[in-house]
């Protein structure tokens, strides 16, 4: 019996993990293998915050599998030429990997399958690891893939999850496969200084803690900027450190109405990751256009800065952008309302926006975010392609005491209550004491020129 290969993806975790479990299976001896490919880095898709955070994860998932008699091989170089050669080395006949939906991954999936193929060894991939559903496996009439949400969600809930898998007991690796030593965090510079840790025993450990304390009022405090109560799981799920599968399961036996929000929104992930492998292309390209001419030129550039550095004059669109740059992390709601200045206020194309959070975002997802992105933009699936979100009361109603404002532009800190949200209604001696900017552009400029621009009646 020849040693099966596991090549790690997005899915670096011993628990409830197909393509190990069944490699396991078949053969009691496994090859865990992973291969830092320049390819990501040079596609622009290992900034800092991921490459720290991917570190961790690596170094946890060696302690995990070393606890079980095993060890993680790492390998550098292009991942189809590393896994045919450790395939080559240990007479490996098999490579199990977990599916994935971006063009790159895709590519890389049928490069290696492939190249197996023609040394007579077999490439098999898992679906539903790093998704609830498999994309495509529900598909309105007609169409390869759902357009719109609600009927995602509702054929989406009628699908039952795989039952979650159990960490294996023992992982036993064959002596004599050489590896390269783990990346570590502290080698990476250009880190957040607010970076989570990555991995997936704090994955585990956050989620021990949010089925205790978190989930329950999910519902009623999920747009609570300052609360701060979400469940922050999105970097595990992007690094597939926590199993969506297993969340789900879990949600459905703990129950109830936060619960059952909490499922919507892995949905949402669900749903636009089978867009994607549907439409790849909407990575990079409108994928419902609306023949937009962004602005562009100085002036543009100029505002595009200021946003990038929390400087537009929007107190809350400015808590959101320095939370990103001090976390690698930001609330949805701050997401929602920063794309949407950028997009609509600005008239920026989204594709500017997006290239900027896949650069600082610990959970940049080509998926989640560019299709988040269109989805702000009205060039995507929402089906309200031009409404445009007010930063002062949206601010007041998911800040309503500014408190989330003053964390993150503490120049603001002597404004009291939901004040914060409207610095420039000052009179003018105290404005002058605040070193913060005035608004980049009003907001009825910013609205009318989005409106022009898509040749809306006003
Ligand atoms: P929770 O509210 O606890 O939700 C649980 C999980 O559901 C999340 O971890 C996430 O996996 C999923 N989820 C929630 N909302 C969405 C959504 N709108 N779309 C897809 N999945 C969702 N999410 C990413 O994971 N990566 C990204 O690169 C990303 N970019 C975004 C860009 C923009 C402009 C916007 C508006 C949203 C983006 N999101 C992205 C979605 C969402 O903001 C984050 O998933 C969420 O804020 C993560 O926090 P959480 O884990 O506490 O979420």
């Amino acid at each position: 019996m020849t040693v099966p290969i596991v090549l790690f993806t997005a899915d670096l975790r011993v628990h409830d993990h197909p393509p190990l479990h069944t490699a396991l299976a078949a053969s009691g001896e496994v090859v865990p293998l992973f291969v830092r490919d320049p390819a990501i880095d040079a596609a622009g898709f290992a900034p800092p915050n991921r490459r720290a955070f991917l570190a961790d994860c690596l170094g946890d998932l060696d302690a995990a599998l070393r606890g079980r008699g095993g060890r993680l091989v790492v390998r550098s170089g292009d991942t189809v030429e590393e896994v045919c050669r450790v395939a080559a080395e240990v007479g490996a006949d098999e490579v199990h990997m977990s599916a994935g939906v971006s063009r790159f991954a895709l590519a890389r999936e049928a490069r290696l399958r492939e190249a197996l193929a023609s040394a007579g060894r077999r490439l098999r991939v898992h679906d539903a690891v790093t998704t609830v559903v498999p994309p495509g496996a529900v598909t309105p009439a007609g169409s390869d893939h759902f357009a719109v949400f609600t009927p995602y969600f509702r054929r989406w809930s009628q699908v039952l999850p795989r039952t979650p898998l159990p960490a294996p007991r023992a992982v036993p690796v064959p002596d004599g496969v050489a590896s390269e030593g783990l990346p570590s965090r502290a080698s990476v510079t250009g880190v957040s200084k607010g970076l989570a840790a990555g991995g997936e025993s704090v994955g585990r450990r956050r989620a021990t803690a949010w089925w205790r304390t978190g989930a329950a009022d999910y519902a009623d405090r999920h747009d609570d900027l300052a609360g701060d109560a979400t469940s922050r799981f999105s970097p595990h799920l992007h690094f597939g450190t926590l199993s969506p599968a297993e969340l789900v399961h879990r949600a459905r036996l703990v129950g109830g109405a936060g619960p059952e929000a909490f499922v919507r929104q892995l949905c949402w992930r669900d749903f636009h990751h089978q867009v994607l492998a549907a439409r790849p292309a909407a990575a990079v390209a409108d994928y419902r256009t609306r023949h937009d001419r962004w602005r562009s030129g100085t002036a543009a550039a100029d505002e595009i800065t200021a946003w990038k550095r929390g400087r537009t004059g929007y107190p809350v669109v400015d808590a959101a952008m320095r939370q990103l740059a001090h976390e690698g992390w930001m609330h949805n709601r701050g997401r929602l309302l920063a794309a949407c200045f950028l997009v609509k206020t600005l008239y920026v194309d989204w594709r500017v926006g997006a290239r900027h959070f896949l650069d600082l975002l610990v959970d940049g997802d080509v998926a989640d975010n560019q299709l988040n992105w269109q989805w702000v933009a009205g060039t995507g699936t929402d089906t309200r392609p031009n409404r445009v979100l007010n930063p002062v009361t949206q601010g007041r109603r998911y800040d309503p005491e500014g408190v989330y404002v003053r964390r993150w532009v503490p120049e603001l800190g002597g404004i009291a209550g939901a004040a914060v949200h409207e610095p420039w209604k000052l009179p003018a001696p105290e404005r002058a004491r605040y070193d913060y900017p005035g608004p980049v552009v009003t907001l009825s400029e910013g609205r009318e020129r989005f409106r022009r621009a898509r040749g809306l009646a006003d």
